[in-house]
């Protein structure tokens, strides 16, 4: 756990039970929609409310702690999988994300022919399908 906090005070926050409740939800893995991390942070801790939560989804994504998507049309997740500008497959059927890995060396979506002077931290690649379950049921309702 004091990695955790260590974490924290490199970026500089301050260390809360509240911070290191999401940084532990979010270390689960997946891509969480808010309701989903307050319901688990509420199992570690006593009372936190969603305003709370935000507000440190908000410091940690800030401090690039965590990664915040917003696929159109679905609520913003998060996750902690930061650093690697990885792309997102979104199912059009019921909203399930999963990880894409840029196809060609580490991150090159990052290096552009002419970015204009911009300084790019991020190129947003959505890949839109539909899931191995979502699939099935399709099938099983022809
Ligand atoms: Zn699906
Ligand atoms: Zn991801
Ligand atoms: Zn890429």
């Amino acid at each position: 756990m004091s990695s955790r906090a260590d974490l924290l005070r490199s970026r500089g926050l301050r260390v809360t039970r509240p911070r290191l409740a999401v940084l532990d939800v979010l270390a689960e893995g997946g891509h969480l929609e808010v309701d989903e991390i307050t319901r688990r942070v509420r199992e570690r801790l006593d009372s936190v409310s969603t305003q709370a939560v935000y507000d440190v989804l908000g410091a940690l994504s800030r401090a690039g702690l965590s990664r915040r998507i917003e696929p159109a049309g679905s609520p913003a997740r998060y996750e902690a999988r930061v650093d690697d500008n990885h792309h997102h497959v979104v199912c059009r059927g019921c909203g399930e994300i999963a990880d894409i890995d840029c196809t060609v060396g580490s991150a090159p979506c990052l290096d552009p022919d002419t970015a204009h002077g911009f300084q790019i931290d991020e190129a947003e690649v959505t890949f839109w399908g539909r899931c191995p379950s979502c699939q099935a049921r399709r099938s099983a309702d022809n």
